[in-house]
């Protein structure tokens, strides 16, 4: 088996995307927080047993609503990983906030929750964990610290729909959550994300703020006979067509989930062998996690040249990529932000890490490549012995 090309990602479709949007057009609801939202709406709520579920335009936005609805003030300081997509800061520092970076766990790459006391200053306000790959943050430990220390919690759970925690959702455990329903995540809208709102008390201003500061969904509940400015807001919500291909997506979640956690696992056994030879380190899931399999990634002992390795591994069909120049290593990073301890094992991971292609419908056989592939760059006589025996 030698197949041409194996792309790094493939948007999965249900096949009802295209049935729902009709329906949308034909129903003559085409703005924002029509029947497809609601039901969106409905199925985040029950499926979270968040306060408030709210569709927005994407994660980023989800999380700029995070930051207005805690009313980050220039200075306010907001701790997260430096291991992290550039959204997770951005949010804050567009209301003047200044992110501080912490170092990451050496096993699951998530913020060091051991770190975090040391971080807190007098202008601290909030935490950030971020579920990288899906797998969770220590939240227990999370939560306690920022209880503490009166902060607030907000999850980039981005990439953590349908992952849970001591069996609760992701996103559900801090005071507010966002998820990311972009092309290149599990459940997905083309560009989509869910504000979560844990905090009863902050969801009527949730919604304003993603209503261009306006108790307009008030208004449209019946609640008001008219609807006024209220506070600083912006339009962060998506069109009925985006909730409609939403939807089609949410129905099929768990199927979703399902498939890519089998793929996962047929990696995971599959790249065994060349962990015991020493060339990489495997994932590891705590067992408080149950993982959504939103990714599949391979550490690299550091004797490999990892551009190297990718390069021949596209030459060869197969699309790896690695993932995040951390922040604090970006232009931005220090410039907007800065670092709380040492961001040793952040670099040593950062540098190290590849993604493999996963996506629904990869076959055994394209996986079966694909480690072979691996196998091959990174030795193949070593690996060829110990399938062998
Ligand atoms: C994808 C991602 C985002 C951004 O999501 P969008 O929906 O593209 O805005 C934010 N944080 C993390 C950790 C992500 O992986």
């Amino acid at each position: 088996m030698n197949p041409k090309s194996i792309p790094f990602n493939r948007p999965y479709l249900t096949g009802d995307e295209f049935g729902f949007i009709a329906e949308a057009q034909h129903g003559n609801m085409l703005a924002g927080d029509g029947p497809f939202t609601k039901r969106c709406h409905g199925w985040l709520e029950k499926h979270t047993g968040s306060t408030k579920a709210l569709l927005t335009h994407s994660c980023t936005a989800a999380l700029e609503i995070a930051a207005l609805l805690l009313n980050i003030q220039p200075g306010d300081e907001i701790i997260m990983p430096s291991f992290t997509f550039v959204s997770t800061a951005n949010a804050f520092v567009l209301r003047g906030g200044v992110p501080v970076f912490v170092d990451i766990r050496e096993d699951t790459l998530n913020l060091d929750e051991s770190l975090l006391e040391a971080a807190i200053t007098s202008r601290t306000k909030a935490i950030v964990p971020v579920h990288y790959a899906g797998v969770a943050c220590e939240m227990d430990s999370i939560m306690r610290i920022a209880a503490k220390h009166k902060l607030s919690v907000v999850e980039d759970a981005a990439q953590g729909v349908m992952a849970k925690y001591k069996g609760k959702v992701l996103g559900s455990l801090g005071d507010l959550g966002a998820y990311s329903f972009h092309e290149t995540k599990n459940i997905i809208s083309g560009e989509g994300g869910a504000l979560l709102v844990n905090e009863p008390g902050l969801a009527v201003r949730a919604e304003i703020i993603r209503e261009k500061g306006t108790d307009r969904s008030r208004f449209f509940r019946g609640e008001v006979d008219k609807y006024t400015w209220q506070e600083v807001g912006s339009s962060f919500l998506p069109g009925e067509i985006i909730a409609a291909f939403l939807w089609a997506q949410i129905e099929q979640a768990a199927n979703i989930t399902q498939r890519r956690v089998a793929s996962w696992e047929y990696y995971h056994a599959s790249l065994a062998t060349l962990e015991r030879q020493g060339v990489i380190r495997r994932p590891i899931v705590p067992s408080d996690c149950e993982h959504n399999a939103h990714m599949y990634y391979v550490l690299l002992s550091s004797d490999f040249d990892r551009q190297s390795v990718l390069h021949q591994l596209k030459e060869n069909g197969v699309y790896s990529v690695f993932h995040y120049v951390p922040l604090h290593s970006s232009p931005g990073g220090l410039r907007y932000g800065r670092i709380a301890g040492g961001m040793e094992i952040t670099d040593m991971q950062a540098e190290r890490i590849i993604r493999l292609p996963l996506w629904v419908g990869l076959s055994h056989a394209e996986q079966d490549y694909v480690v072979g592939q691996l196998a091959k760059v990174l030795g193949r006589s070593n690996w060829r012995q110990a399938r062998v025996m």
